[in-house]
């Protein structure tokens, strides 16, 4: 500190606090930085600070390993230069704060990542990686030993309800009073072929390994079918009624639509007491295509809504099996959907019935000049 004398005395000293307090302040910062940096670089997922031109400012060791990054060289540089992934520059394209996305690593093709971004301060975004092969290998086994099972299931199945028809068929084969039995073994026979079946076609749904199979589809057509087939497993006991919009078509699975349509539709006639009544609709609506079947049964409690579409997830057991269902069908619905980047609605009041939609993107939609005439 300077010497002075009189005013200057306080002056100088005024000052040589106030540096004094900056300095100490200054230590504090750097030191809270620092600690900041170490606990960041011993998290065991990758972290990249982003400027809001996604440059880096910082990342920590396992975000270089991750990524192929080097801190020290590619500090301020754009991200994207760096990372030549197309699908990790599309996600980066996007708003912060949407799910995170899998991707196969480009460092190593053995390991899959975790990639997502999160907000951080004004317009900085905190990118964060995980390695997520073991989750992935452990799913994948999963998969493959459902799709297993069932398949080395479907062979004996098959035998024995051969062989249970073959000798209800024949005369005297079986006696008359084991008749009874025989029924509900045969019907058992069928509800574990239906079982094994949607369980196959999850895995298959899944898995991804089969591509779609799209092609411009006449909605209107196959909703006219799967109303058929409604009102012959309804027996006469509902009233079912369509209205569609017939120059709405779309590109999408025909196969794989009649099964999603045909399960809700299936769903409101198993889950309708009699005499109710079942609608089914095809519409536009604000840019985008919408199935809708809404039926004046049961209805669902608020609470197992978003539990649905878990696989064996019901809201009665006794019932879903007495109406013959698997416990895997909205699963398979919401799989498909999600193939067709559609998504699957559902609006339900206990004891006043359900709807379900299937809402599909404007860019699934075709519009057709002309109404097919049947
Ligand atoms: P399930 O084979 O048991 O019908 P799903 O996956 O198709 O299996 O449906 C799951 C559960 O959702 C059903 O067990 C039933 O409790 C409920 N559910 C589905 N559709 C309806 C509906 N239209 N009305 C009332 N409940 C329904």
């Amino acid at each position: 500190m300077p010497i002075g004398a009189g005013a200057w005395e306080d002056v100088f000293a005024t000052i040589y606090h106030e540096q004094r307090r900056h300095n100490r302040s200054k230590i504090q910062l750097s030191s809270a930085l620092d600690r900041f940096r170490h606990a960041a670089s011993a998290l065991p997922d990758g972290v990249v600070l982003l400027d809001d031109d996604n440059k880096i400012e910082w990342c920590n060791k396992p975000a270089e390993q991750q990524l192929g990054l080097m801190l020290k060289q590619d500090i301020n540089k754009p991200i994207v230069y760096l990372v030549r992934n197309a699908e990790f520059i599309k996600y980066l394209e996007h708003h912060v704060d949407i799910e995170p996305i899998k991707l196969k690593s480009w460092i190593r093709l053995d390991v899959t990542l975790e990639i997502q971004l999160v907000a951080f301060g004004s317009s900085q975004k905190l990118l964060i990686s995980r390695d997520v092969s073991q989750q992935e290998k452990l799913e994948h086994m999963r998969r493959d030993f459902i799709a297993n099972v069932s398949h080395e299931l479907r062979t004996p199945l098959t035998v024995v309800g051969g062989f249970l028809e073959t000798l209800s068929d024949m005369d005297g084969a079986v006696p008359e009073n084991l008749r009874n039995y025989f029924g509900m073994m045969q019907e058992q026979t069928s509800r574990m072929r239906l079982l094994i079946e949607d369980l196959l076609t999850l895995s298959q749904l899944e898995s991804g390994a089969t591509s779609l199979d799209e092609a411009e589809l006449d909605v209107y057509a196959l909703l006219s079918n799967i109303l058929n087939e409604a009102k012959s497993l309804s027996n006469g006991q509902h009233t079912i009624s369509l209205e569609a919009n017939q120059t709405l078509a779309l590109v999408a699975s025909n196969q794989e639509l009649h099964s999603a349509f045909g399960n809700l539709v299936g769903n409101a006639v198993r889950y309708t007491p009699d005499g109710g009544s079942i609608s089914i609709k095809w519409e536009e609506i604000n840019q985008e295509a919408i199935f809708s079947v809404t039926d004046t049964g049961l209805g669902i409690e608020q609470q197992h809504i978003d539990r649905l579409t878990e696989r064996f997830y019901r809201v009665d057991r006794s019932r879903s099996r007495g109406t013959g269902g698997t416990g895997l069908g909205l699963s398979i619905v919401k799989h498909i959907l999600n193939r067709h980047q559609a998504r699957l609605e559902i609006i339900s009041e206990y004891g006043k019935g359900s709807t379900f939609k299937a809402v599909f993107p404007k860019t699934r939609i075709v519009h057709k000049q002309t109404a097919m005439i049947k």
